[in-house]
């Protein structure tokens, strides 16, 4: 299960991540969810565009938690599932659980 937060992305703040250095080109969908386990409070992290630089870094859409919206560029937590078939594709030092635990 997922925390299924959606969220739809302004105009500005996707201009602002297109725009954001060393970002790879790709497309941002309208509507972002928020990828994180269910949680009570707190923010909600959606990923926006893989970055060139730093290696294996992803720029994040974060909101909620009383801080608005923001932009991250932060590192893929990259943890293995036990079956080490998978990595974890969360923000690095994400809440809750891994990503496969989804489905492994
Ligand atoms: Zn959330
Ligand atoms: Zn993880």
């Amino acid at each position: 299960m997922e925390c299924s937060e959606v969220v739809s992305l302004p105009k500005e703040e996707r201009l602002k991540a297109l725009s954001y250095p060393d970002v790879e080109t790709g497309e941002i969908p309208e509507y972002l969810t928020c990828e994180l386990d269910p949680h009570p409070y707190g923010e909600h992290v959606a990923q926006l565009l893989y970055m060139e630089k730093p290696n294996g870094s992803v720029l994040w859409l974060a909101w909620g938690g009383g801080i608005g919206m923001e932009l991250r560029c932060l590192p893929v937590c990259e943890r293995a599932s036990p079956t080490e078939e998978n990595s974890c594709w969360l923000p690095v030092r994400h809440r809750g659980g891994h990503s496969w635990e989804h489905y492994e």
